[in-house]
């Protein structure tokens, strides 16, 4: 995957400050291999791997998901944000990956968030 870019013509500046202003950022020379703690709440994902940040954004959004919306573009649909670092209270876009919602399905719940994400209503 290409590296996390954002694009700015497209960002929500409210949104996104308040969004960075929940998220640690790693010093810049560790930015890209540290995770970005998320510190604003969390919901769901009561399992063994612990919550995930919730970013609310006029909807209710996950703070990983709104960072890789940002830093690569819009979730296609049917798919889903993975944590190649495994920890789900990161935000860090490198650490970020989309896979096939059938191949990483944790609960059966998230059926219902995948319209959420969704690619076709966000400009
Ligand atoms: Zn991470």
């Amino acid at each position: 995957m290409s590296d996390p870019k954002l694009d700015l013509n497209n960002l929500n500046r409210e949104e996104y400050e308040r969004w960075l202003d929940k998220v640690q950022l790693p010093s810049p020379a560790k930015r890209q291999t540290e995770c970005w703690h998320w510190l604003g709440s969390t919901r769901g994902g009561r399992g063994k791997g612990g919550q995930y940040g919730q970013f609310w954004r006029g909807k209710p959004d996950y703070a990983h998901r709104y960072s890789f919306e940002i830093h690569y573009g819009p979730i296609p649909d049917n798919y889903e944000v993975d944590h190649v670092c495994k920890n789900r209270l990161c935000c860090n876009p490198w650490h970020l990956r989309i896979l096939p919602r059938r191949s990483n399905r944790r609960r059966v719940s998230h059926r219902k968030e995948v319209k959420w994400g969704g690619g076709t209503t966000k400009n």
